[in-house]
Order: C-alpha cells, then structure tokens, then sequence
C-alpha cells in the first residue's frame, strides 16, 4: 500500500459498471477507488481492492465508505440528501453536493429549477396529491391530448415513465403513481426527430469542458446505441447545447459529469428531458473516442484537478451497449468474443462483469471511425457486434465458414 496521503482516496458510492469504470480510470492516475456494493459480486466491487459491502441507505454504511476519504461521489443518484447532508455536517466532501443533485433525483425540482433558468423544456404540470388530477383536462386540452406521465422520484431507464394518449389514461396512470406516494409530473408528448446528449464536467474551482454532442436511440426507454458526434446536428444547434449543458452545470452548482439529455423536436428546437449527475451512458464512447474519457474527467473534476481534452480522436465513433438476450445464448461469452474479434479486429469491448440478465446493460462495444466512414455504416457494425454478443448470432446471417 502507498503511504496514506500521497494519492488522492476517492469513495464512490454504488458498485456498478460506472463505478467499475471509474476504478478503471483512477487506476491510471495512481488510484484505487473505494467502492460501497450492495454485494461482492456486483461489476466495481469484482475489480476494486477496498470494496465496503453496505446499503446506500445506511448511514453507518455511508460513513464507513466516506472515511477518511478526499471526496464522496456515485455512480447513481439514489442516495438520499438527508443522509448526504448528515455526512456534510461530519466533515465529508460530497461531490456533487445534495443541492445539486436534488436535480438528478426529482424531476418535479428539476422541471421548475429549469423553467426558472429559461431553459427549454417540454410544457408540464405538476400533480402532487388528488386534488390536482383534474388539471389534467385541461392540460390536455391545451396541448392536445398526448402526454408522458412520470413520477418525480424512483424512476430509470423507462421505469416510472407513462406514454399516454388522452386525458383517460393519463389519469389513471396519475392514480398510480399517486397512490405508490409519489408526486406526478404530465408533461406534453414532444413530436421529436430524435434524441440528443450534452455531456459537460464541472470541477469546483468553475471550470467547465464538454464533449461533442451526440445523438442516443433508445429502444423500450433503454439507451441502444450512441453516436458521436450526433450526425448532421449543425454547428450553431451544437453550440446552443453544450453551452445550456456548462450553463446548467455553473447554475445548479454541479461538481462531476452532467449529462443533459435532449430532445430535439421536427423543428430542430431543443429541450430538456433529464439531468444525470455521474458518468452516463451516452458518454461510453468517450472512453476510445475522446482524449479524455468521462471516467477520467469525472475523477479529475471531483478532485479539483485541471479538466482534460475533450477532444474527438477520430471523426466519428459509435456506442453500441450490450443488453442480456430474452434467452441467454447457450455459447459462453468466452466463445462470442473469440468469434466477434474474428469478424470485427477493430471492436473495443467493455464488459461489466455482470450475469446476463432480459435487457441488462452487460456491457457496450465501441467502433471508431476515419474521415472515410460513414456514420450509418459505423453504427451498422457496431449495433451487428453488440447484437452478436449478446445473442450468440448475427443479425445479417454472417457465417464465417462460407
Ligand atoms: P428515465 O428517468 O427512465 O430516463 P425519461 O424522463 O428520460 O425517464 O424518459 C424515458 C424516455 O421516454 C425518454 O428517453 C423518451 O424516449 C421518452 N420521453 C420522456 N419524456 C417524453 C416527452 N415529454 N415526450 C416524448 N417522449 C418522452
């Protein structure tokens, strides 16, 4: 072990894959990131030597991994401010701090923090208890009928989110979510083109860096595949975003990575759906695509350290996540990769450690391109690797013997 004090010891609450390529990254800067798991067996307990296995709702498990650590950050956002504030209190450095993160955890803070700033964002309204579910008629009526109905806390990857057609279903799915005890959100459907990220870090001396904006497809509100940058978004819509993303870092106090998802509508408005205040899914490819991955940056900016490039190495690159198979293949995972670097040399992968699970984020692939490659063709290869992996076939009937 290094003398303590001559590296930097930062603690990261959650042990999954963003954690696991966190450690990863602090590795390279002379580190070893402490990690509160659930269990051993989760993807950054596997691979860090100071794993603490504890819940994330427990305050003594929250001090035990806190301790005497430089600063306390996650690779999720459930941990409540309550507890965060006690451990401010102790002496702990959290990174982001609960006020900002308030805003990856509630979308009903969220939504009014953001129209108070004037950032675009799709019309809503909020519905805290039953005697605001009859503001949905009009709601309705005033912005046409569809709607997404969300709860304020709880939800992920599509989870806690309702796409509802008419003010009927919209009020039964407020139900539901009110009687679990959670305030609603109704927001308008936007008609959009497609979906947008602006991924930025914020260090607490103020300074700011984003990545080139990138496009995300989602399929079942889980994020499939990731393309970077986000083909023909113009110079001046790109700009317009990441500057949003460092204004909202600056303005909400964010210490860390800030992924501001983004919808961009038919007529190339932009608007804010979410806020995620850790490395996130739409930064993967910024691990063999930028000079300085996400992972890295994160470290960096909750230290304190000068932020790094980030910088594009190649014109394009494409992130392709792996998602466990309705049936898991009954080739082991050791033969799909000896067959994917047969067919694709040029694959990165990344896995996450994980058992394979229906639709679990297992791990992602990413391809990098030249100025010769076409983004579309780019992103066919890498969505044909991440399926092959995941499945044990090819999507195209590819057969190596023929
Ligand atoms: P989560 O917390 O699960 O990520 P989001 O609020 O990001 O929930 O919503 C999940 C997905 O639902 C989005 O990626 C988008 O595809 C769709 N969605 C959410 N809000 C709207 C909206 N107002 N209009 C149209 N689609 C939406």
């Amino acid at each position: 072990m290094p003398p303590p004090g001559r590296y930097p010891q930062v603690a990261m609450v959650g042990g999954g894959q963003l954690a696991r390529m966190t450690h990863q990254a602090a590795i390279a800067l002379g580190q070893r990131l402490r990690v509160l798991a659930a269990d051993a067996d989760e993807p950054a307990a596997q691979v860090s030597p100071d794993v603490v296995i504890g819940s994330h709702t427990d305050l003594d498990a929250l001090r035990r991994v806190a301790a005497g650590a430089t600063v306390l950050t996650f690779d999720h956002e459930h941990v409540s401010g309550e507890l965060l504030e006690k451990l401010i209190a102790e002496g702990v450095n959290v990174a982001p701090p609960p006020a900002a993160l308030l805003h990856a955890q509630d979308k009903l803070v969220m939504r009014r923090k953001l129209a108070a700033l004037g950032a675009p964002i799709p019309r809503f309204i909020a519905i805290e208890g039953p005697e605001d579910v009859a503001a949905v008629d009009d709601f309705a009526a005033l912005t046409g009928g569809p709607m997404v109905i969300k709860a304020a806390r709880g939800g992920y990857d599509g989870r806690g989110v309702s796409i509802v057609d008419d003010a009927a279903q919209a009020r039964a799915a407020v139900a539901d979510y009110l009687a679990a005890g959670v305030a609603v959100l109704a927001e308008e459907r936007v008609s959009m083109r497609r979906e947008l990220s602006a991924l930025v870090a914020r260090s607490p001396f103020g300074q700011g860096a984003a990545w080139p904006v990138v496009e995300t497809v989602q399929e079942d509100g889980i994020c499939v595949t990731v393309i970077a940058p986000a083909p023909d978004l113009s110079d001046e819509s790109a700009a317009v975003a990441q500057h949003l993303a460092l204004r909202l870092a600056d303005e909400l106090g964010v210490v860390g990575v800030l992924a501001v998802e983004l919808f961009e509508t038919m007529d190339g408005e932009l608007l804010v759906n979410e806020l995620a205040m850790r490395p996130h899914n739409s930064g993967h490819w910024t691990m063999d695509g930028a000079a300085t991955s996400q992972f890295e940056q994160h470290l960096r900016a909750v230290l304190d350290y000068p932020l790094g490039d980030t910088s594009p190495v190649v014109p394009v690159t494409v992130m392709a996540n792996v998602l466990g198979a309705p049936e898991p293949p009954a080739m082991t995972m050791d033969e799909r990769l000896h067959h994917l670097f047969a067919r694709y040399p040029d694959a990165r992968v990344h896995l996450y450690g994980k058992d394979e699970r229906p639709g679990r984020k297992i791990g992602h692939i990413n391809l990098l391109g030249d100025a010769s490659t076409a983004s579309a063709k780019l992103r066919e290869r890498a969505e044909s690797a991440a399926h092959w992996l995941s499945h044990g076939e090819w999507s195209d009937g590819w057969n190596p013997h023929e």
